[in-house]
């Protein structure tokens, strides 16, 4: 029946419109596959944490904002003797920015990195009562702290999921996971935050970036070595099961 023909056309030009939900039970974003990533990290680095040394909110702040274009091996190296002279936000509020730029030098930009660290230092003071502040919205507040630095600080030290730490290591590996299509690590921070538990973001990051540094190095990974290999289909594969 010609009404019927029509009424089946139209059906069918609708068909395409598939909701990104249905669509990830079968690509590189269906739930089985992230839970066996999951599980994969899980399994490589049960125990990863942050890698900078901090014994208080208030010094991996400091080591965060420090470790911007540095290694977090630098960063400890610098941090036991900046915290010995300044060890509270009181006493960082004191110190002049000569004194703190002598001190951390080796981790380079340190012009900025002593104003920003001397301006956390005096604002945590001054609005804080001298203590690192516990919110996204007032750490964010803060000279030389960013989300990705808020998000590391409330992951760690309070045990709060704001987001998804995407630094060098989280970009790279999310793109060659195909968990991620996007470019900045603002927009691969909301991709990731999408399809992963809430539960997984803050230990996610930690163990990604210890799969950077020990496995999937930048030039070139270490793909034999590597428990994510079956999983993984990037073009930058050095090896393939
Ligand atoms: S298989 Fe290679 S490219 Fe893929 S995650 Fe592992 S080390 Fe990285």
């Amino acid at each position: 029946m010609p009404i019927a023909k029509t009424k089946s056309k139209t059906a069918a030009k609708k068909q395409p419109k598939t909701s990104p939900a249905s669509r990830a039970t079968h690509g590189p974003l269906a739930p089985e596959r992230i839970a066996a990533i999951l599980k994969a990290l899980d399994e490589a680095y049960p125990a990863a944490e942050c890698a900078l040394v901090h014994r208080s909110p208030w010094e991996l702040l400091v080591a965060t904002i420090l470790s911007a274009q540095c290694t977090d091996v630098r960063v400890n190296l610098v941090t036991p003797e900046l915290f010995r002279r300044f060890p509270t936000p009181a006493a960082m509020a004191q110190a002049t920015l000569p004194e703190l730029e002598e001190l951390i030098r080796t981790t380079g930009f340190f012009h900025n990195k002593a104003k920003s660290i001397q301006g956390a230092a005096k604002k945590i003071v001054a609005e804080f009562g001298g203590q690192v502040p516990e919110t996204l919205a007032e750490l964010i507040t803060l000279p030389g702290v960013a989300r990705k630095t808020a998000s590391v600080v409330l992951g760690v030290c309070f045990g709060k999921a704001e987001g998804v730490v995407v630094d060098t290591h989280v970009l790279r590996i999310a793109h060659r996971l195909d968990l991620a299509k996007t470019e900045t690590p603002e927009k691969v921070e909301q991709e990731l935050m999408r399809i992963l538990p809430p539960s997984r973001w803050i230990d996610f990051s930690h163990q990604i970036i210890h799969h950077g540094r020990e496995i999937c190095a930048a030039r070139k990974p270490h793909c034999d070595r590597c428990n994510l290999e079956p999983l993984c289909a990037s073009k930058d594969k050095t090896w393939q099961s």
